[in-house]
């Protein structure tokens, strides 16, 4: 019966990818809960996590400051094409391309990213907006300008910087 435990333990641990490599950050876009944005991804992949969420991304930080965690770390993510099985993406809620993301939720973010990138050895460089690897306004330039005070410019297509002067 051990053996059989162990059997379906090693089945289960070949299932999910390498350690993650990057660290991707997302805003929601709009102002609606975790619960929406959980459903909406439902009704377009219908892509359940092994915690039971729809929602692509592996956390949410809501505007309280609050984290859930949507998806194991080494579990496939459904948020940016073709880094879904390398990286972990944090949502924070918002539309921050027009609100600045709350104090409190800056504090959380920062806090996930320092304890990933421990976690895994992730470097800064690896610390990426969604609009550095996609056509998107994702994460919002309010949370982007943020992303791009605290973290060095990444090996990619190179940070697009908005604007500072509204920071
Ligand atoms: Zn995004």
């Amino acid at each position: 019966m051990l053996e059989n435990l162990k059997q379906q333990l090693l089945i289960m641990r070949t299932q999910l990818n390498p350690p993650p490599r990057y660290i991707i950050v997302h805003h929601s876009a709009t102002d609606g809960t975790l619960l929406s944005v959980n459903e909406y991804h439902r009704q377009k992949w219908s892509f359940k996590s092994s915690l039971g969420w729809y929602a692509g991304y592996g956390y949410w930080i809501d505007f309280d400051g609050r984290i859930t965690q949507l998806r194991d770390d080494r579990e496939e993510q459904a948020a940016t094409i073709g880094f879904n099985k390398c990286s972990i993406n944090i949502c924070c809620r918002g539309n921050l391309d027009i609100e600045q993301p709350s104090a409190v939720q800056i504090k959380a973010l920062n806090g996930l990213i320092s304890k990933k990138q421990l976690e895994y050895k992730i470097p800064n460089n690896n610390i990426l907006g969604h609009r550095e690897i996609a056509n998107t306004l994702c994460p919002g330039k309010y949370l982007f300008n943020w992303l791009c005070k605290n973290y060095p410019s990444s090996g990619f297509s190179g940070r697009i910087k908005d604007d500072m002067r509204d920071v």
